[in-house]
């Protein structure tokens, strides 16, 4: 079997499992129906800071915009995101990326949608297809399709093109992330005027997003949106 097609059986296999079997708690293990969590755990998960940058969520005095958003403003005009990354939010996360449990993308899509004002398309952020295909699903997809069910708004998952494979970018030193980026992404469409929604599992730096956005915005995006599950804190 060639890898691609091992990663399709994978996926297809994982969805099945999904479908079948009664769910119990993928962190304590107790019975709760239908969820992938039970409400006693999601009520534990890591708070984003109840003050923070309107534009970017890092925790700020007097929820003032932060110092990078000022020095240097993003492309992207508002981020959302349901949590602060951090454990057992990682360990979650890890879950959907890597282990294709796909019910919490089901569920953190319906939360999102809870959070985001309707866009007029919902943009996953692309994965090279290298990468996709070694792992046979891309994560933030999975997430974003059923934000955009949820919403009643078109998933657009082609338009933005991840045109050249990059390193995590904090992986990187400084000197390195500057060049890491460059036409990393590419969009095939006209986004004239549109208002965007770019969704991804967990914004780190935030580098990766503002330059899709910015790619977006080159194209014609009017506004630009971002809809994470988890929010890395920069300090
Ligand atoms: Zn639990
Ligand atoms: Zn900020």
């Amino acid at each position: 079997m060639t890898r691609t097609a091992l990663a399709g059986f994978r996926e297809f296999a994982a969805r099945l499992a999904d479908a079948l079997l009664p769910s119990s708690c993928l962190l304590c293990g107790s019975p709760c129906c239908g969820a992938p969590l039970c409400p006693g755990c999601l009520a534990d998960l890591p708070p984003l800071a109840t003050r923070h940058c309107p534009l970017c969520l890092e925790a700020t005095t007097h929820g003032e915009r932060c110092g990078a958003c000022l020095a240097r403003p993003p492309h992207f005009d508002q981020v959302h995101a349901l949590y602060r990354y951090a454990f057992p939010l990682d360990h979650l996360i890890s879950d959907l990326k890597y282990h294709a449990r796909f019910a919490l993308a089901k569920h953190w899509g319906r939360q999102l949608a809870g959070l985001t004002p309707p866009p007029d398309r919902i943009i996953p952020l692309p994965l090279h297809p290298t990468r996709l295909a070694e792992r046979g699903y891309n994560q933030a997809q999975e997430i974003a399709r059923h934000l955009a069910r949820s919403l009643e708004r078109p998933l657009d998952p082609d338009s933005l093109e991840k045109s050249r494979a990059t390193r995590p970018q904090a992986e990187l030193s400084h000197k390195e992330r500057q060049g890491n980026l460059k036409g990393a992404f590419a969009c095939t469409r006209d986004m004239d005027g549109l208002h965007l929604l770019l969704v991804d599992d967990v914004l780190t730096t935030g580098a990766t997003l503002d330059e899709a956005a910015r790619v977006l915005k080159l194209h014609g995006a009017a506004r630009v949106e971002v809809a994470v599950v988890a929010r890395t804190p920069r300090h």
